[in-house]
């Protein structure tokens, strides 16, 4: 098929909830990917942050492959010694003592929500506007942006927002029933917002007061991403609970609630479920994914790349006034445009690179976590061409 013939496919049998690009992907390696004309592009969105370890890592590609041959999936009424290794594994990795695992980043919120509530016997959960949290209905809800909710309401009760980076609203915001803070440490989807130095640590101390959880979102922001496993390495911040999913398996789907033992005790057999939640194939690739980013110490390679990325990205706004911000962290980078930046999204892709728009007007790169310099380079000319003529 070429690409016409699927964009007629698509248009026929499948529901229309994604505005796609025109452009069909056949296959990836590390930081490149294919269409069906066989035109290749420097990937630098990495299937939203999921493809940490690059497009079909070999050492993710054989675990899947191994497991695949022993076995695919079996209920969670029984044990299986791949879930247990990788909940192992996270607990070294993470700040946390146990898992929860579950198929998507809107799954893992859920799950975390219902431990809150559970824990605390409370049903508030404030958080942050501008915030996005996931696709389900509680999600859209939890999610700080209304684009995300018009058209399906009735919401569902129990959340309140306030504004990122606020300490006082927050502080104003507790009640007797609030059961848990949710937040993105970083946040993805509402333009790469970086909070104010000392924010998250403020936050932790205000909800131990109130005997509220902390619980942060890292979907976007978890293993490597920020030059860090977790970002909330990065803030030198321990929250209550961690949500994950996105690169956890290195393009393989599940999704994750981390906590405290403490916390996580409140779940009880009967308590949460999911049919395919830690399945034996989802956690071998987890597990290879994981073991992939510690080996090849992806998280500093995060750090440095990203140091680089953000000094090129720095030296164009230097040069090009519409340019108006460049921020994140690691290979979590936004640059801010004052302009609507989908046609420089279009232009780069014609170019060779694939980028993406956040927020209207930010540019948002999320490569593969192991992209390398002379690729940066590229991306980076790429860009400066096109802001250039934008200028
Ligand atoms: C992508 C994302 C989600 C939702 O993940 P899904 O797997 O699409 O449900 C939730 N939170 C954050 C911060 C995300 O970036």
């Amino acid at each position: 098929m070429n690409t016409e013939e699927i964009m007629a496919l698509d248009k026929e049998y499948v529901m229309q909830t994604y505005g796609r690009y025109p452009l069909a992907l056949a296959k990836g390696q590390g930081s490149v990917v294919w269409d069906m004309e066989g035109k290749t592009y420097i990937d630098c969105f990495a299937g939203i942050a999921v493809n940490n370890v690059g497009h079909s890592h070999p050492k993710v590609v054989e675990a899947i492959c191994n497991q695949a041959k022993r076995m695919i999936h079996c209920s969670n009424i029984y044990y299986t010694q791949e879930q247990v290794e990788l909940a192992k594994l996270l607990s070294e990795v993470s700040p946390h003592d146990k898992a929860f695992f579950c198929n998507s980043g809107a799954e893992a919120n859920e799950g975390a929500v219902k431990l809150a509530r559970k824990f605390t016997g409370n049903g508030e959960i404030i958080a942050m506007e501008n915030s996005f949290h996931g696709r389900t209905l509680a999600m859209i809800t939890a999610t700080g942006q209304h684009k995300y909710k018009k058209g399906f309401e009735p919401l569902s009760p129990g959340f309140t927002h306030v504004p990122f980076g606020d300490i006082e609203a927050v502080s104003e915001t507790i009640t007797d029933d609030t059961a848990a803070v949710l937040v993105e440490p970083i946040q993805g989807e509402g333009g790469v917002i970086v909070p104010p130095e000392g924010y998250l640590k403020e936050l932790k101390e205000l909800c131990d007061e109130n005997d509220v959880l902390l619980i942060f979102d890292e979907v976007q922001t978890g293993f490597g991403r920020t030059g860090e496993m977790f970002a909330s390495d990065l803030f030198g911040v321990t929250p209550d609970i961690t949500t994950v999913a996105k690169a956890l398996g290195g393009g393989f789907p599940i999704g994750g609630v981390l906590a405290q033992e403490e916390v996580a005790d409140a779940f009880e057999p009967g308590d949460h479920a999911a049919t395919f939640g830690g399945n034996p194939l989802a956690c071998a690739a987890a597990k290879a994914s994981i073991e992939t980013i510690i080996e090849e110490n992806l998280p500093l390679k995060a750090k440095e790349m990203g140091e680089y990325f953000m000094y090129k990205l720095n030296e164009q706004k230097k040069l090009y006034g519409i340019v108006e911000d460049v921020r994140g962290a690691g290979l979590m980078i936004g640059m801010e445009i004052d302009i609507d930046c989908s046609d420089i999204v279009t232009t780069a892709r014609d170019q060779g690179v694939l980028i993406n728009c956040t927020a209207g007007n930010v540019l948002r790169f999320l490569p593969p976590l192991n992209i390398d310099k002379g690729q940066i380079d590229t991306v980076t000319c790429v860009l400066e061409t096109i802001l250039e003529k934008l200028s």
